[in-house]
């Protein structure tokens, strides 16, 4: 199995994350992808830098606006008088009005959903990079491999076309869904972050070529709040192409494997000839971030379900925290999934 990661990742550094009010370190660190790395490499792996270098896949799936204000948006704030180390809004639009201004400060909030996701000197290369490594993975799928894994950091799938949210600037499984589609009528993608998928649903949200599936921690109680309830199921040709299943917040095994197992089943009837998977670990009962009780086995037991549906498969690297088991549970878990995926 190739795995498509950059260590030009590491130039992103974020700082800044808020938790109920309080500044606290950014979780979403360059560790976590050592760690992974580390145990990959140490595991006959092969690691491979990716080569996609193009911007159309990324602007396929992301408003030229957003990508703009990514690349750019960094020169015009550290610019400003005073200003601080990375963007972070502190203004947001409301209500019916969406003015997009000229103002870095106004863009900041036009461009972001929350306060997760600071942009600093690096962070553009380094998600442009991670969407790179998507790219490949699919490219790789296309042409015939049965599985690919693209180690994306940042992650992707909290970002919508038009915004960046929850670590997230580039949506990495969109990118990947998108590029498959050029060669496969139809796609889907699976998300088992314990977060919802609430940017690529609404990416693919008025879309019967894609089909999206999120298990996830209920969104009465988990991040992302706004989205990811059992009645969004898409709208105009992608209704009922869209299916959230969320499971109580801290759940353990079974919730997640009852969620998994009609996921899957969803899948089936979709009858797909490629799957993307936006692949969370911080379910995981030990993830310092993800507030749920998914053991190692739980995850052995998920990736050989997944494999079990024999179809091409794209795994992109969503969230998963920094805990001493991360890198060999993304070890073992890929190890399954590519033994029949
Ligand atoms: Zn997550």
């Amino acid at each position: 199995m190739k795995v498509f990661h950059s260590d030009v990742h590491a130039l992103h550094q974020p700082r800044m994350f808020l938790k109920a009010g309080q500044l606290v370190p950014n979780p979403e660190t360059a560790a976590r992808a050592h760690a992974i790395v580390h145990a990959l490499g140490g595991a006959g792996f092969e690691l491979v830098a990716p080569t996609y270098q193009g911007l159309d896949a990324v602007l396929a799936v992301h408003d030229a606006g957003l990508v703009r204000f990514l690349e750019t948006g960094y020169q015009a704030w550290a610019r400003l008088p005073n200003a601080g180390a990375e963007i972070v809004a502190n203004t947001h639009p409301g209500g019916r009005f969406r003015h997009r201004p000229e103002s870095v400060i106004g863009q900041a909030g036009f461009y972001t959903q929350d306060a997760a996701c600071p942009i600093a000197a690096g962070t553009w290369q380094a998600a442009l990079a991670a969407a790179g490594c998507a790219a490949d993975a699919a490219l790789a799928v296309m042409g015939g491999a049965a599985s690919a894994y693209a180690l994306c950091r940042p992650p992707g799938h909290h970002a919508t076309r038009s915004q960046v949210g929850g670590f997230c600037y580039l949506n990495n499984a969109a990118v990947a869904a998108q590029l498959l589609r050029s060669q496969f009528e139809r796609v889907a993608i699976l998300d088992v972050d314990v977060h919802h998928g609430n940017g690529t649903q609404d990416i693919f949200y008025d879309r019967s070529d894609v089909f999206f599936a999120s298990i996830h921690g209920d969104p009465d109680g988990f991040y992302p709040f706004f989205s990811g309830t059992p009645a969004e199921c898409g709208e105009g040709e992608g209704l009922g192409f869209n299916l959230n299943l969320p499971f109580p917040v801290g759940s353990g095994d079974a919730e997640v494997m009852r969620a998994l197992a009609s996921a899957l089943a969803a899948v089936r009837s979709y009858a797909p000839q490629a799957l993307v998977l936006s692949l969370g670990f911080d379910a995981h009962e030990k993830d310092p971030h993800g507030a749920h009780r998914v053991s190692t086995a739980g995850f052995m037991a998920m990736a050989q379900a997944i494999s079990e549906l024999g179809l091409p498969c794209v795994a992109v690297q969503e969230g998963g925290y920094l805990h001493e088991e991360l890198g060999s549970l993304a070890r073992d878990f890929l190890r399954v999934l590519s033994g029949h995926c």
